[in-house]
């Protein structure tokens, strides 16, 4: 899931200073997880913009904020409201956010969140960074994601740097090829893992802006 967190306050004040009406769009999916995009963050956002004498032409949450013409259907309902409202704030991921940048040319969007990362949710509203998106998955050679979870992103084993296990950069950490060590030798998959030396990492696989349209 893609993780967000609301963004301070103070720094939204200075988006909205120079208008009065707003509609709201939140998302149902990643957003709604992380408790950025849910109908308790919009109805909370729409509390703070009235106690400052901001008028809430209407509210939405899509169902995909970043499905582009999915979120187009939804909010044809809500035309006039959003024809009322000067600008539109947006309770999604940077990609949801763009969606309705691309929906209304003309009218201000403003997120409210700041986009942080790939991740999974560990416990309640606590993520931890998983996957760099780097387009060409090691996962079934290395078990974890060491393009990720290694500061260096060492594909063939650990820099040497580690000291009683943890990461020479986060010593707060496991090293990640120790991670990759344990649960390749579960899966007995270790000797299979040394006949697979990976050869340099092809990073213009994770150039952007990147496209992908299946054939
Ligand atoms: S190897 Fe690449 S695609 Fe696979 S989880 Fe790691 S960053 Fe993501
Ligand atoms: S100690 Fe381990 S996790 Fe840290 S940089 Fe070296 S290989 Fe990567």
């Amino acid at each position: 899931m893609i993780i967000t967190r609301k963004k301070d306050l103070k720094e939204i004040e200075e988006y909205i200073e120079n208008f009065d009406k707003f509609f709201l769009i939140g998302c149902s999916e990643c957003a709604t997880l992380c408790g950025t995009g849910s109908e308790e963050a919009i109805l909370n956002l729409k509390q703070w913009l009235e106690n400052n004498n901001k008028k809430v032409t209407g509210w939405m949450i899509a169902k995909t904020g970043c499905q582009i013409l999915g979120t187009k259907r939804e909010l044809s309902q809500y035309r006039q409201d959003i024809e009322e409202a000067q600008c539109i704030m947006v309770l999604s991921c940077g990609a949801g956010t763009q969606s309705i940048t691309e929906l209304f040319e003309e009218k201000p969007v403003i997120p409210v969140n700041d986009t942080l990362f790939i991740g999974n949710m560990r416990r309640l509203r606590e993520f931890e960074e998983r996957c760099r998106a780097c387009g060409e998955c090691f996962l079934a050679i290395t078990g974890v994601c060491v393009v990720t979870l290694c500061p260096k992103s060492m594909l063939n084993g650990p820099c040497g740097g580690y000291k009683d296990g943890k990461c020479e950069v986060n010593p707060l950490r496991k090293c990640a090829w120790i991670v990759a060590y344990e649960i390749l030798k579960k899966r007995g998959l270790i000797e299979k893992f040394y006949e697979n030396i990976l050869g340099p990492k092809d990073w213009s696989k994770a150039n952007s802006p990147r496209m992908f349209k299946e054939k």
